[in-house]
């Protein structure tokens, strides 16, 4: 049995995934805004090292696999706080518990909507700038007009695809045996996008962005079982994909980039 480290193991897709590891015999540590063993906000810096001083703490100072999955769709500076400096202070602040392990494994939710044009102001100022830079240009996306604050979600999920696609080669990662990926899934049935569900002009709107040709949407548990082998032992040579479980939209959207 290993220990994994789930964020936003109290909804969605983070929950099924606790679930699934669970019944799989798996220790898991689940962390939250509530409802989880550890409760800390990956908004803030304070809640960020409250999240590592406290899973060092409960762990005993080792895990096997951390999953990052905490995040946030509303198009405000708050998901650019949650989705990229949250996620990346996860992977980052816990990387050093996984080097007790002898099969450590790292894994990030990204989105399909990573692959949207983004804002290359924020896009920049998240790869190559400074939290400062990068929550002020959020902040004058999120007073802008409902098209500059959509651009706010998909932007943040294309800076972590690029960021884990630049450290998992690394020596932090790859050096050290953890194989680091995420994966980018399309729409699916939580309560993040019960709103889309509810609505039926919504879900047309959202369909039109967001082909699926192959079953459509879909339920949690469809991302819980990729996170679940991803961060196995079995998966031992996989190395910064970011793995579109997305119904096709990657394949549509992009098409012959590869
Ligand atoms: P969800 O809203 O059901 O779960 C997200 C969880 O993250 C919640 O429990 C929430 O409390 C937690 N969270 C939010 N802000 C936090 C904070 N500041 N600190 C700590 N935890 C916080 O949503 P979900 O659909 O399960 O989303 C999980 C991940 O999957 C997210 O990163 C999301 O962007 C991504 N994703 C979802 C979909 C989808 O269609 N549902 C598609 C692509 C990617």
């Amino acid at each position: 049995s290993r220990t994994y480290v789930v964020t936003g193991a109290a909804s969605g897709i983070g929950k099924s995934t606790s679930e699934l590891l669970t019944e799989q015999g798996h220790r898991v540590i689940g962390t939250d805004l509530r409802d989880a063993e550890i409760v800390a906000d990956l908004s803030t810096a304070s809640g960020r090292e409250q999240l590592v001083e406290e899973v060092t703490r409960v762990s005993g100072g080792g895990v096997d696999a951390v999953l990052a999955v905490a995040g946030l769709a509303t198009p405000n500076a708050a998901t650019v706080a949650v989705n990229f400096y949250g996620t990346v202070a996860t992977l980052e602040g816990l990387r050093p518990l996984l080097l007790r392990s002898p099969s450590p494994r790292a894994v990030a939710v990204s989105s399909m909507a990573a692959l949207f044009p983004p804002d290359e102001t924020l896009l920049n100022a998240l790869l190559d700038g400074s939290e400062t830079e990068a929550m002020a240009r959020a902040a004058e996306l999120e007073a802008g007009d409902a098209q500059r604050s959509s651009l706010i979600y998909g932007t943040a999920k294309r800076a972590l695809s690029r960021w884990i696609r630049r450290q998992a080669p690394t020596a932090e990662w790859a050096d050290a045996s953890i194989p680091l990926n995420a994966v980018a899934p399309g729409v699916v049935y939580t309560p993040m996008t019960a709103y889309i569900m509810s609505d039926a002009a919504a879900r047309s709107q959202v369909a039109a962005m967001v082909p699926m040709p192959l079953n459509g949407f879909f339920e949690p548990r469809g991302v819980a079982t990729l996170l679940a082998w991803l961060t196995s032992e079995d998966n031992a040579h996989l190395c910064g994909q970011i793995i579109y479980i997305d119904g096709g939209s990657d394949a549509v959207l992009r098409g012959d980039t590869v």
